[in-house]
């Protein structure tokens, strides 16, 4: 599955990276990286970032 941060939205609270390790985390200089494409046994955790994130900020897509 595909994974898409709206860096418009996004504030950089690092709930998703709490949430998803594995699919996010923080650069050195404090951004929020992530991996766009993730394997299909991540989705419950790509699915509980997206719902914890404050500013509605991840979308999940089907590939
Ligand atoms: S929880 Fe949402 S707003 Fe916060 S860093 Fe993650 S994507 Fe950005």
């Amino acid at each position: 599955m595909k994974i898409c941060v709206d860096r418009d939205k996004c504030q950089d609270h690092g709930q998703c990276v709490i949430a998803a390790p594995d699919i996010f985390r923080f650069g050195e200089d404090g951004t929020l990286l992530y991996e766009s494409h993730v394997d299909e046994s991540l989705r419950d955790s790509a699915e509980e970032a997206a719902d914890v994130c404050p500013e509605q900020a991840i979308t999940i897509m089907d590939e």
